[in-house]
């Protein structure tokens, strides 16, 4: 909306100029759809070996283990990280383009919110020994929801939270909730976010600038992709942050969503 109203501010003053811009605005937009294909495409591509890549690496571990090589099992096992890492970033890409051509779909099914939230503390705290995480305020709770999708939110800001907390090592986890809506609140002590781009990183492909930062590897998909969910379940997320004292990001979903995505009923696809 915006470039057209631009355009006709330009066009009555310089007629050229104006019509420059407009072949720019739809060389720009064709530049755009193209790289977006081609990142679902290729994301498409790399997926497939990767998958047989992790399927094998996993059979020749187990027959390893059977056979009591556990040397070259504890060998092998070390691939499987980078493995998940490269599958995780791929089928973050894959996302993306989807959330980019409205084609991200979302499961309807009753989700124990509460349940959710501590096997995602549990898992990171598996992943990252070295921070503690604290989960506060156990209620039960359940709403309507796609849980995978909510697991790769909650997954993604907690990791979030212990990334940038390179010298910090404690990251909390709040829950409380009433009959209409659940608030989770996630907390770091790590480096914190400068005011002035607190609403930009939630821009595709935004990363926050400085030294400390952008020596943290990460390319500013995940909180993206966390927004695009908490907003198909009807939900809000913000972010509270002080540079060098951390960072608090609140999301707050209605228990009785209002759906707003395609989304597709799981009782009614089994
Ligand atoms: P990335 O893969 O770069 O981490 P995200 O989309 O998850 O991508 O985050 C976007 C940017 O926001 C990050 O590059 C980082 O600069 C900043 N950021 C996100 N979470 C935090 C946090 N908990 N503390 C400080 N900075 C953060």
């Amino acid at each position: 909306r915006l470039p057209v109203l631009v355009c006709g501010v330009v066009l009555q003053h310089h007629p050229f100029q104006g019509i420059a811009f407009i072949l720019d605005n739809s060389a720009r937009k064709e530049l755009e759809q193209r790289k977006d294909s081609f990142i679902s495409m290729a994301s498409h591509e790399l997926r497939n070996p990767l998958a047989s890549l992790k399927m094998q690496t996993q059979l020749v571990r187990k027959r390893l283990e059977k056979q009591t090589h556990h040397e070259a099992a504890a060998l092998l096992s070390r691939v499987e990280g980078p493995v998940k890492q490269l599958e995780r970033l791929i089928g973050e890409l894959l996302d993306v383009s989807k959330i980019q051509a409205g084609r991200l779909e979302y499961l309807q099914e009753t989700v124990d919110l509460d349940a959710l939230l501590h096997e995602v503390a549990d898992t990171m705290q598996q992943l990252s020994p070295t921070h503690t995480i604290v989960v506060r305020g156990a209620v039960p709770c359940s709403l309507v929801g796609d849980k995978d999708r909510l697991w790769q939110a909650f997954t993604n800001l907690l990791s979030n939270a212990i990334k940038y907390s390179p010298d910090a090592e404690t990251v909390e986890m709040d829950l409380s909730a009433s009959a209409e809506i659940v608030m989770i609140r996630v907390r770091d002590h790590g480096l914190g976010i400068p005011r002035e781009q607190c609403d930009k990183i939630f821009d595709r492909f935004y990363r926050v600038s400085g030294p400390r930062q952008r020596a943290i590897p990460g390319l500013g998909m995940g909180l993206y992709i966390v927004a695009e969910i908490v907003k198909a379940h009807g939900g809000t997320i913000m972010v509270d942050s002080a540079v060098g004292k951390g960072s608090t990001f609140t999301v707050t979903l209605p228990t009785r969503t209002s759906l707003s995505s395609p989304w597709i009923d799981r009782e009614k696809q089994r």
